[in-house]
């Protein structure tokens, strides 16, 4: 109670403002009815296993091409929003810039987007960073997302369960499918301190902010279902739908 008198005065003397473009809003950590509008939230229908988005015409239980032609390791995937030149803001200023605010409203999105998940996952893990990128961006952006989610999820949170064994380029800097397949070869294992039998026949929920070409969360995906998981699935803030 003494929290939200607060968090009542703080609001009075600091009227809470639009987390993107500043405007003022009702909600504190909050986004304005226009900069709502801009964004496109996944909805059905869409592939039933890697979540893009599918013509309107597709019933619920559809797939998509792509996962028709080359099955990916991971049994579903959902997102909250296209990354597309709206979505792209949030991301980026939360991943670089240390904006942390937008956390719970980004957690909020995807609990939305994957509720199903969240309801029936064993472990909920988040892509992991290099160490050295670790070092320079002082957080792991999806372990954050990744461990708000887990307080409302049956789901143990285990934040360790993948280590990234080799710095890469940034996915970002490649520009197609093959190079940035290339690019996480082997760039990750199962954690050395973690025991095995901690993911067989379990079901992991895999966490990230964007899923663009997917070839990251492929790559984890395989590690873990190579070590003995059930099911992987994933769940991120953002997914590229078109020009992939
Ligand atoms: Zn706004
Ligand atoms: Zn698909």
């Amino acid at each position: 109670m003494l929290r939200s008198i607060k968090h009542r005065l703080v609001d009075l003397i600091l009227p809470p403002r639009c987390l993107h473009c500043g405007t003022h809003v009702g909600q504190p950590q909050s986004i304005c009815g226009e900069c709502w509008s801009n964004l496109t939230f996944i909805s059905q229908p869409h592939c039933i296993t890697c979540g893009v988005p599918m013509p309107e015409s597709a019933s619920s239980e559809s797939e998509c091409l792509e996962c028709i032609s080359e099955p990916p390791p991971f049994a579903k995937a959902r997102a909250a929003l296209c990354y597309d030149q709206h979505a792209t803001p949030f991301i980026t200023r939360f991943k670089y810039s240390d904006q942390l605010q937008f956390a719970p409203l980004l957690a909020l999105w995807m609990e939305n987007a994957g509720r199903d998940l969240l309801a029936q996952a064993d472990i909920i893990t988040p892509v992991p960073l290099h160490w050295t990128r670790l070092f320079t961006r002082k957080y792991n952006q999806a372990a954050i997302l990744a461990q708000m989610m887990a307080r409302n999820s049956t789901g143990e949170y285990l934040p360790e369960l993948l280590k990234r064994v080799r710095r890469t380029p940034p996915q970002a800097s490649l520009h197609n499918k093959t190079q940035r397949i290339h690019n996480v070869k082997g760039a990750f294992q199962l954690h050395p301190r973690l025991e095995r039998d901690t993911i067989k026949g379990k079901v992991i929920l895999l966490i990230d902010y964007v899923m663009t070409t997917g070839a990251t969360i492929r790559a984890c995906a395989k590690v873990l279902k190579k070590s003995g998981a059930k099911k992987v699935w994933v769940l991120t803030a953002a997914r590229t739908v078109l020009g992939d």
